[in-house]
């Protein structure tokens, strides 16, 4: 058995105290979650490896594949630590911003970004929690004391994050924490891991080689929250596995009427180069509280979904919030209804353009197309690699997809992938009665009925396991 709901549209849920209990993860993955997000900004690595055990328990038991995003924080900067009832910042006033630490006063604040007063210039921008307060750079020391006017005002708290969306910020992509926490995450089962404040496409390479040096098969996400991103978009879609629409950020580093152009921009790009795209972020933000969304919240999720997202995730809704399933029931609903507007043919092409993979893409195309033609019932792919399930995937079929492996790895990896329901299969003895079985299969779960057609796709000869190279019209019977 696989998917219990059947949304194309998949739904990733942030684990956090509000869902980490066993019963909760069970409840939520009935409920429609498809992979679980661990936010490495939080957290420790205890009950990161006990959720690891719950989501690993619950799949066996519900016989899903649920897989799992670790999320690395990034160079995330932050306020030191301020007195319990913060500090009071008047519109107009100046304040120190000093990388020495423990100040905590009215005057001077510590901030945790060691090259700060090296990086920004007079005139910059500095944006504190989430852009609620605004600062503007008046003179730096360059050494270890910036000087900034208050433009907008309000209470200053402790750990607060700080964006420099004018800064070119000297600090490595994956920061000393990340590099602690990937040693921990490398020795987990993690399907995906998560790059936050990526810039250029050099700071995938660089975690795909530390990913790589471990003998660990976890894809990545590039999480796209900065103009440079933006700036790099095309080059790093190209070296990253999946990419991330992190609004949150993205809407304070970037001016934030530009957020809904750039989402359909990046969800656009990422489709036509087969990657999964996530859009994230306060999807559902008032159900933290409430029991129900606002109109606009609703119409948000629609429209990403109409947009071609292939997941969208849920942060504080599902990690803090008090009503973490009514969440994913009513995201699954909004997908279930939104994905009838999916404007399907602009997703296949007339023809592909030459590349390594241009025959088993043409078939996955043709799959595609097939299915729809004779009004296939379903299509079928075998995997060793995931690449056609990406690819079928990219042609955003209406005909569900239903992938086979004999990897439940790669299977997990797959569960992101919009469209793919993913099935076990390990006995590759020959094409045709790993055809049959497949059939089987599907029938035995309701899913094909006698005298419906499936396309199947698959490599010929199976014990080669090289790239799809076929397609099969099959009769049910
Ligand atoms: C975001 O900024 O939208 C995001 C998803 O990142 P994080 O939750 O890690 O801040």
């Amino acid at each position: 058995m696989k998917k219990i709901q059947f949304e194309r549209t998949k739904i990733v849920a942030t684990v956090g105290p509000a869902s980490e209990s066993y019963e909760a993860i069970e409840e939520l993955i009935r409920a429609g979650v498809d992979c679980f997000r661990l936010n490495f900004s939080h957290g420790s690595y205890e009950s990161f490896e006990r959720i690891i055990r719950h989501i690993q328990q619950a799949n066996r038991k519900l016989h899903t594949h649920v897989g799992i995003i670790a999320d690395l924080q990034g160079p995330k900067l932050r306020i030191g630590e301020l007195p319990p009832e913060g500090i009071e910042v008047h519109t107009g006033e100046e304040i120190i911003f000093t990388t020495q630490p423990g100040h905590r006063s009215r005057d001077k604040v510590t901030i945790d970004y060691p090259s700060f007063a090296a990086d920004v210039r007079p005139g910059e921008r500095i944006l504190v929690d989430d852009g609620k307060l605004i600062f503007e750079v008046v003179e730096t020391n360059q050494r270890d004391e910036v000087r900034l006017k208050t433009i907008f005002g309000g209470t200053l708290g402790s750990h607060k994050g700080v964006n420099l969306p004018h800064t070119d910020i000297s600090l490595p992509c994956l920061t000393e924490k990340d590099l602690r926490d990937l040693d921990f995450i490398l020795e987990q089962t993690v399907h995906w891991i998560a790059l936050s404040f990526v810039r250029k496409p050099e700071d995938i390479v660089q975690l795909r080689q530390i990913i790589d040096q471990r003998g660990h098969f976890a894809k990545i996400i590039a999480k796209i929250e900065k103009p440079e991103a933006v700036d790099n978009i095309d080059a790093i879609i190209q070296v990253s596995d999946a990419v991330m629409i992190a609004r949150g950020d993205l809407a304070i580093e970037m001016p934030m009427e530009r957020l809904p152009a750039l989402q359909k921009h990046i969800i656009q790009k990422s489709i036509r180069a087969s990657r999964p795209v996530i859009v994230a972020t306060q999807l559902m933000e008032s159900m933290i509280t409430n029991p129900s969304p606002t109109r606009a919240e609703i119409t948000d999720v629609a429209n990403a979904v109409m947009d071609g997202a292939d997941a969208l995730m849920l942060s504080g809704e599902t990690s803090i919030g008090r009503h973490p399933v009514k969440v994913v029931d009513m995201v699954t609903k909004i997908i279930m209804e939104s994905e009838k507007l999916i404007e399907w043919q602009k997703y296949k092409p007339d023809s592909l353009p030459p590349s390594e993979t241009f025959a088993s893409d043409v078939i996955c195309l043709n799959a595609v197309k097939t299915a729809e033609t004779v009004d296939a019932t379903a299509i079928v792919g075998m995997t060793v690699s995931g690449y056609t399930a990406f690819k079928i995937s990219s042609f955003r079929p209406k005909t569900p997809v239903f992938i086979f492996s004999a990897n439940r790895y790669i299977l997990d990896t797959l569960n992101l992938v919009w469209g793919v329901s993913c099935y076990y299969y390990d006995k590759m003895e020959s094409t045709d009665s790993s055809i049959a079985d497949t059939l089987d299969i599907l029938k035995t779960h309701g899913h094909i009925r006698p005298g419906d057609y499936v396309i199947n796709t698959g490599t010929m000869p199976l014990h080669k396991k090289g790239r799809t190279n076929f397609l099969k019209i099959s009769l049910v019977e």
